[in-house]
């Protein structure tokens, strides 16, 4: 656990309570042997970087950690938002641009043979996906209409018994935004996962019905 690559995890700017990344690594070192994980929601790498030592552990051709983000940055990122981060402005064009400090985030890390950077929509990218994932974490925007498309996207590709982990879950709206709560009880409700584990802001579901393409309701 206290591997090179956890340095760099705590080192890379990002969300990700020290925690709650462990929680994720750990989940990720049972899965990843089954087939490749995926991430939505990239950001500087912070948690990719979680995911990716794990698939340095576990090893061979199936641990691939997929990172999927356009780098835009979510609304909560732009401009006069609460985690807005001036340093990540493209001084060319204004605009969000967090794939240049992703990519040297996960070349220092020595892990860049792990992950797979998908840069585009959400949306975009699980319209073509078709491949069966041991491992989903979703991360990306925590509006409701993203954190539903991502759920709705990206869900049904979980294998069985597969885990679907889920970020930034508040039942309590006095500590943070409700989307990706509405996102936990929709898993929960559609009978096609079971909640296995919670921390922080944290949820882990195991996929209990269905095989991987199939839709999860
Ligand atoms: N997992 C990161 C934090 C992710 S922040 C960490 O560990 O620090 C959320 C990210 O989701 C942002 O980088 C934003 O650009 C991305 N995002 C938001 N909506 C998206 C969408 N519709 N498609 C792709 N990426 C999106
Ligand atoms: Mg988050």
């Amino acid at each position: 656990m206290t591997d090179d690559w956890h340095a760099h995890a705590l080192a890379a700017k990002g969300f990700m309570p020290e925690d709650e990344g462990l929680l994720l690594h750990r989940r990720a070192l049972e899965r990843l042997p089954h087939g490749p994980a995926l991430e939505v929601g990239t950001y500087c790498g912070k948690s990719a970087l979680h995911l990716a030592g794990a698939a340095r552990i576990v090893g061979g051709p199936q641990a691939v950690v997929f990172t999927v983000d356009h780098h835009r940055g979510s609304e909560e990122n732009q401009a006069g938002w609460e985690h807005h981060d001036t340093s990540l402005v493209d001084p060319e064009t204004g605009r969000m641009d967090t794939l240049p400090i992703f990519r040297r985030t996960l070349e220092r890390s020595g892990l860049e043979e792990h992950v797979v950077a998908v840069v585009g929509a959400s949306t975009t990218v699980s319209a073509h996906w078709r491949t069966p994932l041991s491992l989903l974490f979703i991360d990306g925007g925590h509006a409701e209409v993203h954190a539903q498309n991502d759920y709705s996207g990206w869900a049904r590709w979980i294998m069985r018994d597969g885990l679907l982990v889920i970020h930034d879950v508040f039942p309590d709206p006095a500590d943070g935004g409700q989307p990706p709560y509405h996102v936990f009880l929709r898993a929960l409700e559609s009978g096609s996962f079971e909640e296995v584990e919670a921390l922080g802001s944290m949820r882990v579901l195991r996929r209990v019905a269905g095989e991987a393409g199939a839709p999860v309701g």
